[in-house]
């Protein structure tokens, strides 16, 4: 799985870092999403997806 993010869209409510911590961040000066892992291990579909599912404003994109 491939992880895109779109910070136009970002609104920085976290809920990504929180889901997979593994996976995205919170940049420290404004609060959007950093990817900390562009192609996650397959043991973090789930989170990530879920992630994906719970970011508020769309900006996670997987692609398979
Ligand atoms: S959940 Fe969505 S809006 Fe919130 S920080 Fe993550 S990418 Fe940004």
């Amino acid at each position: 799985m491939r992880v895109d993010v779109d910070r136009d869209r970002c609104c920085g409510a976290g809920m990504c870092a929180l889901e997979a911590p593994e996976v995205f961040d919170q940049d420290e000066t404004d609060g959007l999403v950093v990817v900390l892992l562009t192609e996650p291990p397959d043991t973090l579909d789930d989170v990530v997806r879920s992630a994906a599912e719970q970011c508020p404003s769309g900006a996670v994109r997987l692609r398979e």
